[in-house]
């Protein structure tokens, strides 16, 4: 008998297992994938940690989450700051300076910020409904044209005008010459990979890979007093009030006998005509642009083609519209009604949470 079955080996998961081991808690953790990680999953290929599932970075402005997670791992001082690829030309992300210079050539903040001004003008917008609207009112038409909506689109595949504003809020836009992509006052990535990490995180509980919760519930039910269930809600309840949308991602991955493909962690192509969204170049999240990375030989890249989910597929975004929030809050009133079992973590809450966000939410689930 254990205290608690946690299904799913990803962060949520794993961040629960520990409180409920330093709690004295017997605990046994299941996935149905052959690793543990979920999607933060990384492996070393050619010396080189790879982010099998996506790039993760981690980010925060939660210092008890900071606090949290140096427990299990070393941060290396990695800040993003991806580069945009329009149709070969190049734009520095997040929306600062550097990008609005290239794009209009201003020179100094208030320019920018009239010629943002006359664009949101000129569209019209008052109060934004959409992405679309957010964006042009948050940057102007032209890098909403150049930089937003082929991305936009290729991501989500709907129109910016059917998507949810909040998305896009997740940037900054800044007056500054700063490229870090993150407002947020600790950044890093694990060193060693994240693999590493929560197989610390997960240090003496029992964990079985390879085995379905959802195969088998009743006699996995049977061995534990609660159930800490982190898959997808509307898997959990057999899809029976519909499917949730979500967006799935296929990788490309390739080593590459060059020492340095593209001289940054991540480039988004956010051109319509490009059918990848972003090229990941793994060794940069490691090392930092120093030689120590261009000592290495080869390179290991991921394109990243988004699309539609189908069952089957791996879910990785919920897509937190209206028709799919309203749909959620239905599987919400079936879950609560489930005694024993909570449901945690991006697929069991249907959020778009980030990394710290999902340790956030188990720190403080009652268990
Ligand atoms: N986005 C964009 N252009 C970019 C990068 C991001 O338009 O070059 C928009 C896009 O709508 C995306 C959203 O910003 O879905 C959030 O991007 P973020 O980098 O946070 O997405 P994630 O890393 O979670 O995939």
């Amino acid at each position: 008998m254990y205290d608690i079955l946690i299904v799913g080996a990803g962060l949520y998961g794993a961040v629960i297992a520990r409180r409920a081991m330093d709690a004295g808690k017997k605990v046994m953790v299941i996935d149905r994938r052959n690793h543990i990680a979920g999607n933060v999953y990384t492996e070393k290929i050619e010396g080189i940690q790879v982010h099998r599932y996506g790039a993760h970075i981690f980010h925060t402005n939660n210092k008890e989450v900071w606090n949290y997670v140096q427990r299990f791992a070393t941060f290396n001082r990695f800040t993003n700051s991806p580069v945009a690829n329009f149709h070969g030309e190049l734009y520095s992300l997040p929306f600062n300076m550097y990008t609005f210079n290239k794009m209009w050539g201003v020179v100094t903040p208030e320019e920018a910020a009239a010629k943002i001004e006359e664009q949101r003008k000129a569209a019209g917008i008052t109060e934004p409904r959409n992405l679309e609207e957010q964006a042009i009112s948050l940057v102007g038409t032209d890098i909403y044209e150049k930089l937003i909506k082929g991305y936009t689109q290729k991501q989500w595949g709907r129109p910016c005008s059917e998507l949810p504003a909040f998305i896009i809020r997740r940037l900054p836009v800044r007056l500054t010459f700063d490229n870090n992509y993150f407002n947020a006052l600790y950044q890093g990535i694990p060193v060693g990979g994240y693999t590493a990490m929560v197989k610390k995180m997960l240090e003496g509980t029992e964990v079985r890979l390879g085995v379905d919760y959802l195969e088998d519930r009743e006699s996995w039910n049977a061995q534990a007093e609660k159930v800490i269930y982190t898959g997808a809600i509307d898997e959990y309840f057999g899809y029976r009030l519909g499917y949730l949308e979500y967006r799935s991602v296929r990788f490309e991955t390739q080593t590459l006998d060059k020492p340095n493909f593209q001289g940054n962690a991540a480039v988004n192509y956010t051109d319509s005509d490009t059918p990848w969204t972003r090229i990941i170049e793994h060794k940069w999240f490691e090392f930092g642009k120093d030689a120590q990375g261009n000592d290495l030989p080869k390179t290991v890249i991921s394109r990243e083609y988004s699309t539609e989910w189908k069952p089957g597929d791996e879910p990785y975004y919920p897509v937190n519209d209206d028709k799919n929030t309203a749909l959620y809050g239905r599987y919400k009133d079936l879950a609560s009604r489930e005694e024993r079992v909570l449901f945690g973590g991006r697929l069991g809450e249907y959020r778009y949470y980030d990394m710290d966000q999902v340790i956030a939410s188990a720190l403080n689930a009652s268990i």
